[in-house]
């Protein structure tokens, strides 16, 4: 048994993830209070929306590259995607 640092509940080693830098092994979280603690961090820094646009920014040409190889080898699926997406779309918006 550990006790977590941050919500201080007596917990089995199972309910901490491992950590080699830590003396013991564990990390000094319990997995809840580290996915709690991952959720705020994702809040507070980079959004995921922001580290997209980030992404897609820095690699544009990468990105249009492979989805006209992607549609060059798979015209059906571009079809049927499109199709859809479009279908969607229209569902949405009226
Ligand atoms: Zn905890």
């Amino acid at each position: 048994m550990k006790t977590c640092n941050t919500c201080g509940d007596v917990k089995p080693f199972a309910e901490f993830h491992r950590c080699k830098s830590k003396a013991d092994g564990l990390s000094g979280r319990c997995k809840s209070c580290q996915s709690e603690y991952y959720r705020e961090w994702r809040k507070n820094n980079a959004s995921r929306a922001e580290y997209e646009r980030k992404y897609r920014a820095e690699n544009a040409e990468h990105l249009t590259a492979v989805h006209a190889k992607w549609q060059r080898e798979n015209p059906e699926k571009c079809r049927t995607y499109t199709a859809t997406h479009r279908a969607k779309k229209r569902a949405a918006t009226v």
